[in-house]
């Protein structure tokens, strides 16, 4: 079964599952990240439209990529620096190997240096005697731990003081007590004759200029201003997709970054190396030398790559991370190799090998929170299913994934065998044997099939409006379809009510599990069927409406992004509406007021799906409900209830556990909030929030029929 294929990763969750404290502390952690980055962007001007800015000016010098590298290798040349390009981490390894021995390096402080992790660089230079010394805090614990950097910018994240204490203590040889002022008073004995003494500094850059041909270093500590200038010779170990084209570019990094990691404007240190000593010859004679040493190690391969081509607009802020609903429960270790979080998919694939990546691409749930946050707007979603789909090419699907790829056929079995299909769902002996067997978890409480579908039911309905003010195509999702149709008919009549006639032309399933799961050709086919099937009506001037996020968010999302330049996906796209922010605009353009004491005195927490939020987050749904005298919150963790699509209805750790693990915070704020019940549009948050609170979860049209 599925355990077969990941015994390390199912190894690593169950540890994960058990230690809360840790990730406990983590995800504490990244809420924190969270709050201050929308602090940062309530104060700043225009807000959150520097994403904006940051992906188009990405997008540029990617695309001029050759060029501005050529024109940064000049520009640091002619201003003292010595600029070397390593096409492979192990030409980079051999350079300082060789630089060291020349200048007979015993010591080399280093600073900012993920890329100097990603090639693994540290080992060979303590194989040939030189002592390195990591001299960031983070990096540094992480380093005397004998551990991997855990969260992209906060690496040891998950050590508490007394951890680093004791980490001290041992280094250091005396008892280093449990208390911050002390213990960094300890770290500052440590590190002071490291700046003062190292032969070599080493370094990263978050920016090379073109233009100027100089680099631009941020941290907190002003460690790299210390290791970049005190020593004779400074080394820059700098990713190629680091080069942007002008000063106006690197500011705009040099902004984006620290807010979107932590809410900062901007770091305590932002230090710009341009031409002067070290980078020229220095005062101090002509020893002084700055290297710098332009990496590839695939890079050039991902450019070259249209599906991960994106990754390398990656500015290393660690927001995904800060968002992402399984890597919250399980931490770096679990969830990365090198690179850690939703970015250490794309690039471990892209540095480390798809192998590799594959080994924990699973842990993806497919929120799609992370583009959602990402200063440069990563479609890494679709980039990690891109992933999923190739490792799969490789070595096959999971076959619980397969079943879940498949859900909408099983769907159609269960309709089609209605009774007989819901007695065996509902035999504890048959759940324990289908987990066994394909995988889906015992546990969890199936909505039941309908023997009569909507698109029967919907064949044989009359309309109700004589004289339709527009016409509307309904897109039909599997749980409308198959297991509730009279949530779908009453979205009919809601149409119909504001004079809107509803068609169900010949449509497919939004296809959105195979994207989850890696199933891109089909995906692709999904897409593109639908597209071509619906973009004739949306030419008539038809709306298109879907009730499920997720199957919206397929079509208005995804499609465009997996039919590039496809015009139809496009129209399809353009026209898709959620229900309730049409139901709103119809009401608005007709002018029709609802009784506003529908819901009076009832008081709901609304919970919005992930896929909904780059589509309203809700805004329509919670509007409808207030319209009608309901008392609404939004409750949200600011992230994922865990349920991920059917990520949860898999048995087991890549599943169930997991995905009750991510959601527990969430189902807490619910239980404490003193709402009556939870509403929610999305059919599978409906299950989980059902099952992790035990309180009654309706789609807001239930509530007319429930009242
Ligand atoms: S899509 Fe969601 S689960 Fe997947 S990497 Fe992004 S944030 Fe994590
Ligand atoms: S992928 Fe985006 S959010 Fe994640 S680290 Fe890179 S720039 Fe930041």
């Amino acid at each position: 079964m599925a355990t077969d294929r990941y015994p390390r990763l199912y190894h690593k969750i169950e540890a994960a599952l058990q230690d809360r404290t840790k990730s406990d502390l983590l995800r504490g952690c990244m809420k924190r990240g969270r709050d201050t980055r929308a602090a940062a962007l309530e104060a700043l001007p225009g807000g959150a439209s520097f994403r904006d800015d940051v992906r188009a000016a990405k997008e540029r010098c990617i695309e001029n990529l050759p060029r501005l590298k050529q024109q940064f290798i000049e520009r640091a040349r002619q201003r003292g620096a010595i600029v070397h390009e390593a096409a492979t981490g192990a030409e980079a390894i051999a350079y300082c190997l060789d630089l060291a021995r020349r200048r007979g390096a015993r010591t080399i402080a280093k600073s900012k240096s993920l890329t100097t992790e990603e090639i693994d660089l540290n080992h060979p230079l303590i194989e040939a005697g030189v002592e390195v010394v990591e001299t960031d805090l983070g990096e540094l614990i992480i380093q005397l731990a004998g551990e991997k950097p855990f969260h992209l910018v906060f690496p040891s994240i998950h050590k508490m003081a007394p951890d680093v204490a004791e980490i001290f203590s041992r280094v250091t040889g005396t008892e280093v007590p449990n208390d911050i002022p002390a213990i960094m008073k300890v770290v500052r004995q440590y590190l002071r004759p490291i700046f003062l003494n190292a032969d070599i500094g080493l370094t990263g850059a978050n920016v090379g200029i073109a233009e100027t041909g100089g680099i631009c270093i941020e941290t907190n500590e002003g460690n790299a201003r210390l290791v970049s200038s005190l020593g004779s010779c400074h080394i820059c170990l700098i990713g190629m997709e680091k080069i942007v084209e002008t000063v106006e570019d690197a500011l705009l990094m040099i902004l984006a970054h620290p807010v979107s990691a932590s809410g900062q404007l901007p770091t305590n240190y932002v230090t710009w190396m341009h031409g002067r000593s070290p980078l020229g010859e220095g005062p101090t004679g002509d020893d002084r030398e700055s290297h710098i040493i332009i990496l590839d190690n695939g890079r050039s391969a991902m450019r070259d790559d249209p599906e991960m081509r994106e990754a390398l607009y990656c500015i290393r802020c660690g927001a995904c991370m800060n968002i992402c609903p399984t890597y919250g429960v399980v931490g770096g270790h679990t969830f990365g190799h090198i690179y850690p979080g939703p970015m250490g998919i794309c690039w471990t694939a892209g540095v480390h090998g798809l192998e590799v990546a594959g080994d924990f691409a699973q842990l993806c749930i497919s929120c799609g929170l992370c583009k959602e946050i990402c200063p440069a707007q990563i479609n890494m979603p679709q980039m990690i299913a891109e992933i999923k789909h190739r490792d799969a090419a490789a070595t096959g699907h999971l076959l619980v994934n397969r079943v879940m790829m498949g859900a909408d056929r099983a769907a159609r079995l269960g309709s089609a065998t209605a009774p007989l299909a819901n007695l065996a769902l509902a035999s504890r002996p048959i759940r324990q044997l289908l987990e066994k067997t394909i995988g889906l978890a015992a546990e969890r409480r199936l909505p039941p099939f309908a023997f009569s579908t909507f698109m029967n039911r919907f064949a044989k309905r009359v309309s109700r409006v004589a004289t339709p003010r527009r016409t509307v195509v309904f897109f039909v999702d599997v749980y409308a379809n198959h297991n509730n149709p009279d949530l779908g008919l009453a979205a009919v009549d809601a149409l119909e009510a504001l004079g809107c006639a509803v068609i169900v032309p010949n449509q497919d399933v939004s296809g959105y599990p195979y994207i989850a799961y890696g199933g891109m050709d089909q995906a692709r086919r999904i897409a593109r069927s639908n597209s071509d099937k619906l973009a004739p009506w949306v030419r008539k001037g038809y709306e298109v409406v879907a009730i499920e996020p997720t199957a919206t968010y397929a079509l208005a999302v995804s499609y465009p992004n997996l039919l590039r330049g496809d015009e139809n996906a496009r129209l399809l796209a353009d026209h898709t509406h959620e229900l309730f922010e049409f139901l709103i605009e119809q009401e608005d353009e007709t002018g029709f007021h609802p009784p506003a004491d529908l819901f009076a005195g009832r008081r709901f927490g609304f919970h919005c799906a992930c896929h909904q939020r780059p589509l309203g987050g809700g805004s329509g749904a919670i509007k409808w409900l207030r319209r009608r005298g309901a008392q609404v919150e939004l409750i949200e963790t600011g992230t994922c209830c865990g349920m991920g699509g059917t990520f949860g209805l898999k048995g087991g750790l890549l599943g169930y556990d997991l995905s009750r693990a991510v959601g527990q915070p969430l189902f807490d704020l619910f239980v404490n909030s003193g709402v009556e019940a939870i509403v929610t549009e999305s059919s599978v948050c409906s299950i989980q929030l059902a099952e992790g609170t035990a309180m009654k979860v309706y789609h807001p049209l239930e509530l007319l029929t429930l009242r």
